[in-house]
């Protein structure tokens, strides 16, 4: 899967946009999110384009889908000892609002369940 031009997390990709990274390599980007929902709300994205979880999964490749819940669970535990919750919208009706995969990682309160 290549990048998108227009694509606002693709750009945080090859840099073109600043973000606060945490984490960088061949497979994954993760920021900090902009508008964080918790003290620690950190994105982890691929580095090539899918719009979401089922677009990733159909382009169905393994390593890089690895990759990103291993870098969701490092950040997890780096930054929420206590617990961390990891978050991925699909589609409008979950609240995705930018359609390029990214999971959230949120850490640093509790969580209440169900989420909204
Ligand atoms: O799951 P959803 O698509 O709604 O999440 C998008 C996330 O991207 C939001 O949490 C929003 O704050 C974040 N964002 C960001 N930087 C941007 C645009 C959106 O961190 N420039």
């Amino acid at each position: 899967m290549a990048l998108d031009p227009n694509c606002l997390f693709c750009k945080i990709v090859r840099k073109e946009i600043a973000a606060n990274e945490v984490l960088r390599d061949d497979h994954v980007v993760a920021f900090h999110d902009l508008n964080p929902q918790a003290p620690t709300h950190v994105l982890v994205i691929p580095t090539s384009h899918a719009q979401d979880l089922s677009a990733f999964t159909a382009g169905a490749d393994a390593e890089q889908a690895a990759r990103l819940l291993h870098a969701a669970a490092e950040i997890g535990a780096r930054f929420g000892p206590g617990g961390y919750r990891v978050v991925m919208n699909q589609g409008r009706d979950a609240g995705q609002s930018v359609f390029h995969l990214h999971a959230h990682v949120l850490a640093g309160r509790a969580m209440a369940w169900p989420p909204g």
